[in-house]
């Protein structure tokens, strides 16, 4: 039985006034049904994980493929962990177009996170453009492929299905189309880890808000849902946590 998962990306927002929202989330959920997961900006990880106080789990958003060096700005798995994070985004759609990282990339930093003890939640997810084409199995099978390493298990890596047109934009796929990326995607994953891959939880991400995570959430092999704008706010992720 794969443990529901909520995980919210602040991406490139929240001050330290924001960690009001976390205690806010904390007290609302004090005992949720899934695990839920936060992943503030860099800057906020130590002071998350300190307000979050083991009740929820805080996460980074990115993490260097090398354990320390010359890397002006980027930050490494064990810095991750030794500021109170055990979870890290790579491969967010924001930042294969925003960093130039390809599935190589993605998937050497993740091969650092799980090196350094901590849960990989890497994305995956089309273009329009790719989706038009009709090519959006085959993009999901080729990043599947290039982003996640052998040793991935059911215990170390959270695959997010974040189709890049459905992000921030209130656009989502059917819940049709959801289902025929989550079950490509379980089978893709069997083919290659075998009875792992039933452990390994499927996210859906890109315009998860409560009027619609319900729905989505019964869909066919979601496991949860990586959820970017209505993380920010205690009410709407709230609201998305209870529905799961
Ligand atoms: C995301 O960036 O991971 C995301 C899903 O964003 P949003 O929920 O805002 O679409």
């Amino acid at each position: 039985m794969r443990k529901k998962l909520a995980a919210g990306n602040w991406k490139m927002n929240g001050l330290r006034a924001s960690l009001s929202e976390v205690e806010a989330l904390i007290a609302a959920h004090p005992s949720p049904s899934c695990e839920v997961l936060l992943c503030p900006p860099a800057t906020l990880i130590a002071a998350m994980a300190q307000a979050a106080d083991g009740k929820i789990f805080v996460g980074a958003q990115d993490c260097h493929m090398a354990g320390s060096g010359a890397h002006t700005g980027d930050i490494s798995a064990a810095m991750i962990a030794d500021a109170g994070a055990g979870h890290a985004i790579l491969g967010h759609s924001e930042r294969r177009a925003d960093h130039g990282e390809d599935d190589a990339m993605v998937r050497a930093k993740t091969e650092a996170a799980l090196s350094g003890g901590l849960v990989a939640v890497v994305c995956v997810g089309e273009t329009e453009a790719q989706r038009d084409a009709g090519e959006t199995l085959d993009v999901i099978d080729s990043q599947l492929t290039g982003s996640l390493p052998d040793h991935a298990t059911a215990a170390n890596t959270v695959i997010a299905y974040e189709p890049v047109w459905a992000i921030g934009t209130g656009r989502t796929p059917t819940l049709e189309q959801i289902a025929e990326v989550h079950d490509f995607m379980r089978k893709t994953l069997t083919a290659r880890f075998g009875a792992e891959a039933d452990g390994m939880r499927l996210l859906y991400g890109g315009s998860v808000k409560p009027s619609n995570a319900a729905e989505i959430f019964a869909t066919s092999n979601v496991d949860g849902a990586l959820v970017g704008g209505a993380s920010l706010k205690a009410a709407d992720f709230g609201a998305i946590i209870a529905a799961l």
